[in-house]
């Protein structure tokens, strides 16, 4: 959902160790907050959307109940998360949009991804492959040829990969894909927050 301004929840702690992580930051540290005081802080924000994101969301204990709130509140959601945990109980609304990575060889955590998840995903949610090399591509192009998922599928290139790199390799495949950078890298570098 690139160009969306968000207002950010970012969980600390993983259950991955995914080799190019540009989140490590989050495996330690950060400051306890109760579902009450982030729906506050929700309530009072201009954001239309939140963006649930980690580390890894779902591995905290409150995820489902953050996410009703946000829903009662009317407002909407993205949940970013490693595909490595069940979505099911993200799915009981289209406001609530699931952003699923599967991930790809260079990872080390390809392995992890929870298949039934696969069937949880509906035409509103996206999954994403993120691509180092031809290793990650093929990767994705068998798996995008060997599942039929009802939702877009982006292919993002790792950061310092060539973009052009993989645009070009999508096009000559007709790739039904969207290539997507990293906008806040793009804008903002390694600043955090953003
Ligand atoms: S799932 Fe995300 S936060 Fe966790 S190790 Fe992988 S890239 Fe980092």
């Amino acid at each position: 959902m690139i160009g969306v301004p968000m207002f950010f929840v970012r969980t600390n702690g993983c259950n991955l160790r995914c080799r190019w992580c540009d989140s490590t930051y989050t495996f330690s540290g950060g400051k306890e907050a109760d579902v009450k005081t982030l729906l506050d802080l929700v309530s009072q924000s201009q954001e239309r959307w939140i963006c649930l994101t980690g580390g890894e969301p779902l591995i905290q204990r409150d995820a489902p109940m953050f996410v009703h709130g946000v829903i009662d509140l009317g407002k909407s959601l993205l949940l970013e998360t490693s595909g490595s945990l069940s979505i099911l109980p993200y799915t009981f609304s289209k406001r609530v949009v699931i952003d699923m990575d599967i991930k790809t060889p260079s990872s080390g955590e390809e392995r992890r991804f929870f298949t039934n998840n696969l069937g949880y995903l509906r035409d509103t949610d996206y999954v994403k492959f993120v691509v180092t090399d031809d290793i990650d591509f093929e990767f994705a192009r068998k798996f995008i040829t060997e599942h039929n998922l009802p939702c877009e599928k982006i292919l993002q290139p790792a950061w310092g990969t060539d973009m052009k790199w993989l645009v070009e390799k999508a096009l000559d495949l007709k790739m039904d894909v969207r290539v997507l950078p990293q906008l806040h890298k793009l804008l903002w570098g390694e600043k955090r927050g953003v």
